[in-house]
């Protein structure tokens, strides 16, 4: 990426469709990969890191206590196809394609068609490097959360938008 790429604070756009934040608390469009938290289906205490590539699919996914995904052993898990959902939701089908360079030829993208695409590229699975970052950057939108309600502005939201960390 360029320095114009990396050093770019990214807009932050309202959700394309209202969200249900329970089962995928943190989605973005980030470090060239589609990443976020997923909440285990069974376990209250446990989420899930996911991410998938651009380009090429590699997908990963582990706990936050960076454990492996029993379920992305060869293919998405599904908390990489529940990911790919809620970015839809979130960022528009469109948009998603076209971050992932998920080409959907002959009909409008939408998730389970994206999630076809990929899969059918036989995608590598990738490392899970990218899980500390992502879920450091899920604990500092929690970290919003807990705040007061004021009315001043505050300006490290207007600085730092929650899709890029600033090192
Ligand atoms: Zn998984």
């Amino acid at each position: 990426m360029t320095v114009w790429e990396t050093s770019s604070v990214a807009r932050v756009v309202p959700p394309a469709r209202p969200r249900k934040l329970a089962k995928v608390p943190f989605v973005e469009l980030a470090d060239g990969r589609l990443q976020g938290v997923v909440s285990s289906g069974s376990d209250i205490g446990r989420v899930y890191v996911s991410s998938i590539a651009a380009g090429t699919y590699a997908f990963a996914c582990s706990t936050n206590n960076n454990r492996p995904c029993g379920g992305a052993r060869g293919s998405f898990c599904n908390h990489i196809r529940a990911l790919v959902g809620e970015a839809v939701l979130q960022y528009g089908a469109e948009r998603v394609a076209r971050y992932l360079k998920a080409e959907t030829p002959g009909q409008e993208p939408d998730a389970s068609t994206l999630v076809s695409v990929m899969t059918a590229t036989r995608p590598a699975q990738g490392d899970t490097s990218a899980a500390a970052p992502v879920f450091s950057r899920f604990l500092r939108h929690l970290a919003y959360l807990e705040r007061e309600p004021v009315t001043v502005p505050l300006p490290e939201m207007q600085w730092f938008p929650p899709t890029r960390a600033v090192a």
